[in-house]
């Protein structure tokens, strides 16, 4: 369980979403080619069923009044259930290569619950939230649970120094850097993100490190 974990804290998920992108979209297109392929046949087949089909009801439909046809029509209703023993036998590759087609394409929806859930886990522990209730959260409601952690991440304070993300506190728990910054004219605390000092009214530098002095202007 604790490989998993590190796996998980190590993807980079830009790479992976691509990957699994091109993965998915080559199984797909190549599947659907592959199995059309293998089962030429027995489209053909059905193509033709379908126009006689269509033909014979027209011939019913046109010829009402001659009983001869109608009877005929008739006949041929009876037998218009769709009756897979009219069709050639699939060969046994065509029928493999049609169940793993079927069983890839399944797959597919389920990597990518397990990528958002995966995705979730990464970054809630980067946050510091709780990193159990946002997967378990991803499993019920997938994106819907990603829109939510964005919004509950918005709401929090980002450290200057190294990007973390966490509640309101004096230092940042990464790397320790101040999260609070003080206007340098008039010493009140001041949002780092603010071009003025609410409490002097002096413009605000911001320096490399995030630091923030206030100007006389
Ligand atoms: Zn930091
Ligand atoms: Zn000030």
């Amino acid at each position: 369980m604790n490989k998993l974990q590190t796996k998980i804290m190590e993807m980079d998920f830009k790479k992976t979403a691509i990957q699994f992108i091109l993965l998915s979209l080559i199984i797909v297109v190549l599947g659907g080619i592959l199995t059309g392929l293998m089962f030429r046949t027995q489209i053909n087949e059905a193509i033709t069923y379908h126009q006689t089909y269509e033909n014979s009801r027209e011939n019913v439909r046109y010829d009402g009044e001659n009983r001869e046809y109608r009877e005929r029509g008739h006949d041929h209703e009876e037998s218009d259930y769709f009756d897979l023993g009219q069709f050639t036998k699939p060969t046994i590759g065509a029928t493999i290569v049609s169940i793993t087609y079927a069983f890839l394409c399944l797959l597919i929806p389920l990597a990518y619950w397990l990528l958002v859930m995966a995705w979730l886990y990464q970054a809630a522990s980067k946050t510091a939230m709780n990193k159990t209730l946002w997967t378990i959260l991803g499993l019920f409601f997938n994106l819907a649970a990603v829109i939510a952690f964005l919004i509950v991440r918005s709401l929090l304070s980002v450290c200057s120094s190294c990007g973390a993300y966490q509640k309101a506190g004096t230092f940042c728990r990464t790397c320790g850097a101040s999260l609070q910054f003080k206007c340098a004219e008039c010493g009140a605390l001041i949002d780092e993100k603010d071009t003025y000092c609410s409490h002097c009214g002096k413009l605000i530098m911001h320096d490399n490190k995030g630091k923030s002095t206030g100007l006389n202007h």
